[in-house]
């Protein structure tokens, strides 16, 4: 019986697996039997996805609340200001940060699919793909919010950014007030991967640990 290893060194049995994990698996035979990838590619791009996650993404957003000079050109250079800060974003084609500010609020969707900047948030969330929230974040922004926590007044205006494959978007949410004693690395542990998207404000006190 043939069976597939799943990224994470699981074995499955072929007929186990869904159509669409069987289609890919068979291309991915393919791939290997033409001599186009090898295994070692394989497993090195599964363990470059795995190394992207939040983290990146909040330590730039803590560097950029604590230092006005790199926020600002990370606004102007978002790449070249992610390379100081040792993540690489070079795989994006565009890449913007969105400055949040008491008077404006981005938020960030993908309505055609699940563009997302991977390399500096790790893979998407599932609701981020789903086609509730690509259609709502459009028509219904602020009920979106509303319903991850953010009740906006009428007077914060919403902007909707649409990602695609060519522009890729991360939100720079404001520092949350009453948050000036923190360090670096604590106001890091404020910002969220939600809060990059946009559907929701940086946490406003220290997670218990
Ligand atoms: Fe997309």
């Amino acid at each position: 019986m043939s069976t597939s290893v799943d990224g994470h060194g699981h074995e499955h049995p072929r007929h186990e697996l869904s159509p669409q994990a069987k289609r890919i698996y068979a291309i991915r035979d393919l791939l290997l039997e033409k001599g186009v990838l090898t295994e070692k590619d394989i497993q090195s791009q599964i363990e470059y996805q795995e190394a992207r996650s939040p983290v990146n993404g909040a330590k730039i957003v803590a560097r950029a609340w604590v230092d006005p000079a790199f926020k600002e050109r990370l606004i102007a250079d978002p790449k070249a200001a992610c390379a100081e800060l040792g993540i690489d974003a070079t795989a994006l084609n565009e890449f913007v940060v969105l400055e949040n500010t008491e008077k404006v609020r981005h938020m960030v969707v993908c309505t055609l699919c699940s563009c997302y900047p991977r390399p500096i948030l790790g893979r998407p969330p599932d609701w981020y793909k789903s086609f509730n929230y690509r259609q709502r974040s459009v028509n219904d922004p602020r009920g979106v919010m509303g319903e991850f926590g953010l009740v906006l007044p009428d007077d914060v205006e919403v902007r909707v950014h649409d990602s695609t494959a060519d522009i890729r978007y991360l939100v720079l949410p404001l520092r949350p007030k009453g948050t000036e004693g923190l360090s670096e690395t604590e106001l890091a542990r404020l910002v969220t991967r939600d809060s990059m998207i946009g559907v929701m404000d940086a946490l406003p006190k220290l997670p218990e640990t």
